[in-house]
């Protein structure tokens, strides 16, 4: 699906990012700040002069980037980024500031966690200003949690930037609601892929009736998650999605019932990133798809 709307906005927006480096209170953005922020970490005994940024960038069209992260981008120092985070978003970045690539994808790092914890710490402790940049939301399986806890641990002062989570972008652009009154009262969001490499999730809970779930890092193991919410009562006829690199133009959704979606997905060699949306809601998409995917091939709306 061709997505080029975001163009003119996303040129004007780097002009202001990289011109006017304003936090949103209207100070530049120095180093030696205090942390006046009531979003920064103000706790007493902070070492050094640096601050890390953990900035959520969306799940990858430009335009769902908050004002915040665009500005920060604009005047960050260093950006430390992982795999998920798109060469148009980088396109946002002050072009002066050093980018150091962390990776992440399942099976290749190219720091470890632990590296990324102790590297941020190093630049801060440096005096540097440095943007952690991450896909979706850094409090939605980021790992922000773990990077702001080794943060605090070791005194350096940091800020939280929410972005939108994937399973929201996916939604929007997929004509999927997450919540719905006629079908759904609740959503639930769980990884398909915990820290010890199992998918020990809690199956009853996931199957019942009249609720949404949407799976991140799900789809390598997409036959044995639909097989154990069938396995412990899912109806095999709901419906389900599967949405591959959600929100950029090579966005592609694959729906079918729970049972057949594995075989169906495999056919259309789905790979990750992709999220699994499973629910009622997904029978929306029926009604919503061809206007939702009309106006995401159309460049009209911002340019207008
Ligand atoms: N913090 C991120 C999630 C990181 S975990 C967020 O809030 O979205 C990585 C998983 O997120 C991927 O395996 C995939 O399931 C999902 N994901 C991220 N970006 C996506 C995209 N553009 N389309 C579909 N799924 C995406």
């Amino acid at each position: 699906m061709a997505r080029r709307r975001w163009e003119p906005l996303h040129r004007s927006l780097c002009a202001v990012s990289i011109h006017e480096p304003q936090l949103r209170s209207g100070r530049r953005l120095a180093a030696a700040d205090a942390p006046a922020d009531p979003h920064t970490n103000t706790a007493l005994g902070l070492a050094g002069r640096g601050i890390v940024y953990l900035v959520g960038a969306g799940p990858g069209d430009p335009d769902l980037l908050t004002l915040r992260a665009a500005r920060l981008m604009g005047a960050a120092e260093v950006v430390v980024y992982d795999y998920l985070v798109s060469d148009e978003i980088l396109r946002f970045v002050n072009p002066r500031a050093e980018r150091i690539y962390a990776g992440k994808q399942q099976a290749c790092h190219a720091l470890s966690q632990d590296e990324i914890n102790r590297l941020l710490v190093a630049l801060a402790r440096r005096g540097k200003r440095v943007l952690r940049l991450k896909g979706g939301d850094p409090f939605v399986f980021g790992r922000g949690g773990e990077e702001a806890e080794f943060l605090a641990r070791h005194g350096v002062r940091f800020e939280v930037v929410p972005g939108v989570t994937s399973a929201s972008g996916a939604s929007a652009y997929a004509g999927i609601p997450l919540t719905h009154r006629d079908h759904s009262r609740a959503v639930v969001f769980v990884t398909g892929h915990l820290k010890d490499g199992t998918t020990d999730l809690d199956w009853p809970m996931l199957a019942r009736p009249r609720q949404t779930v949407v799976i991140y890092m799900g789809v390598t193991r997409l036959a044995e998650i639909c097989g154990e919410l069938v396995a412990h009562g899912l109806d095999p006829a709901t419906p389900a999605a599967v949405i591959e690199r959600a929100t950029t133009p090579r966005q592609r959704v694959v729906t079918a019932a729970v049972t057949s979606l594995p075989e169906v997905a495999r056919a259309e060699g789905v790979k990750p990133p992709a999220l699994i949306v499973i629910g009622e809601v997904v029978r929306v998409r029926e009604a919503l798809a061809s206007v939702a995917d009309a106006a995401a091939a159309s460049p009209a709306m911002l340019a207008a």
